[in-house]
């Protein structure tokens, strides 16, 4: 931790830069990468009590490793959390929690509108493991009161959600878990803690895949769970350290890099979302414009209260008189533009453009996407860090072309 008296404590850009920086006795002033599966002990007693966690040190990189303990304790302390523990991947993450803290039997209440992925391993993957899963609205608060069992263990959500970026009240939810006496895991991934810190409205658990705007240049797959120390150490650990679900250092070394930059990242993606969304909402081509900035959006408030700002995913409707020409007019758009990268992918410096109805949602059934709110005419853009004139451009060659 970083401790001095003139600073205590520590705003979020200097813990971002400076937090659990790993010094070697060469005393580099950048991050080291410690890549190295294994370490070794000055003598058998020693190897004896790390293994037995009697004694401090590292062991073998599946449990731990300086890079990716770093990477932990930076993450942490930007959520706010006493504790991290890294995972390779955003959907580890997930899985990590559910296997350390779930059992068959158990029931979770998740959101309908998370990560695709997230729906699935809920709905589908866990549930052959016992653990049953009811899908509910993201926004209305009584659907997940009214969904609660004895059973029910963790309420999990995702806010603001892709694409519609409909936001939770993570307060609310909490308070319905805390009541039952579940928990409440919150999916940080659009906002990162630059923007939204989740513990600090009572959720228990922070999900981030560390591949989004904690890298924020697209370059590595990341994850992390963020809580309490003693579950972490009780209940996450013995299930990492068995099932290995680790992160690469060289991964943790890329993020860790990435997180120094996070919330001048943050506010840049921001304000150029909102940027854009103004313009949108003027093109007369389009018919609703998706983003929690935005003054129409149905949780504008909410979103100002939980969010810093409102984050660099917008999606948008283009107009249209049945599917088929809705879904001819995105890909028109999405066909016109040269600078944008057509990608699932967000979380990146690059600007990407997608068609969530034929990709990210391309799975669910119509009618699931009808409910869902996704429909053949909208398109989601994460806005990067390119000149906005650029973009716009971009976007208007096919906007102002459209038959
Ligand atoms: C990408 C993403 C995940 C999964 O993360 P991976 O690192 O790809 O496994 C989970 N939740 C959200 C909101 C995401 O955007």
């Amino acid at each position: 931790m970083i401790s001095g008296d003139d600073i205590t404590p520590p705003g979020l850009d200097t813990l971002a830069v400076r937090e659990a920086l790993p010094r070697s006795q060469y005393g580099e002033n950048s991050e080291a990468l410690f890549l190295t599966s294994s370490f070794v002990h000055p003598d058998a007693a020693t190897a004896a009590a790390r293994f037995a966690g009697e004694q401090d040190g590292f062991v073998y990189s599946r449990f731990s490793n300086p890079t990716v303990s770093s990477y932990e304790q930076r993450l942490a302390a930007l959520e706010g959390a006493e504790g991290c523990m890294a995972t390779g991947s955003g959907m580890a993450a997930i899985l990590l929690l559910a296997m350390a803290t779930l059992k068959a039997g158990d029931h979770v209440i998740c959101s309908q509108g998370v990560f695709g992925s997230t729906i699935n391993l809920f709905g589908r993957e866990l549930a052959r493991f016992g653990v049953e899963a009811t899908f509910v609205s993201q926004t209305d608060v009584t659907q997940w009161a009214a969904a609660l069992r004895p059973n029910t263990r963790m309420l999990f959500a995702e806010t603001p959600s892709n694409p519609l970026t409909e936001v939770c009240d993570i307060a609310a939810l909490a308070d319905i878990a805390h009541g039952a006496g579940a928990e409440l895991v919150v999916d940080n991934c659009f906002c990162s803690p630059a923007l939204q810190r989740p513990l600090t409205f009572g959720a228990d658990w922070v999900i981030h895949s560390g591949t989004k705007y904690l890298d924020g240049q697209g370059r590595v797959i990341a994850g992390a769970v963020c809580g309490r120390a003693a579950p972490i150490h009780d209940k996450l650990l013995p299930v990492q350290r068995t099932v290995g679900l680790s992160l690469s250092p060289f991964n943790a070394w890329v993020v860790l890099k990435g997180m120094e930059t996070l919330s001048v990242r943050m506010a840049a993606h921001s304000a150029a979302a909102l940027d854009m969304a103004q313009w949108l909402q003027a093109q007369p081509v389009i018919d609703r414009v998706f983003y929690p900035g935005l003054a129409s959006h149905p949780q504008h408030a909410l979103a100002m209260r939980q969010q810093k700002a409102g984050g660099a995913v917008l999606s948008f409707v283009l107009k249209a008189a049945h599917a088929e020409q809705a879904r001819a007019r995105a890909f028109h758009v999405i066909d016109q533009t040269r600078i944008c990268s057509i990608t699932a992918n967000l979380g990146d410096t690059k600007t990407t453009i997608t068609h969530p109805s034929t990709t990210t949602h391309g799975r669910l059934r119509e009618e699931q996407r009808q409910a869902a709110g996704i429909g053949q005419g909208m398109i989601r853009l994460a806005v990067g860090l390119e000149d906005l004139a650029d973009l716009k451009h971009d976007l208007a060659r096919g906007l102002h072309t459209l038959t």
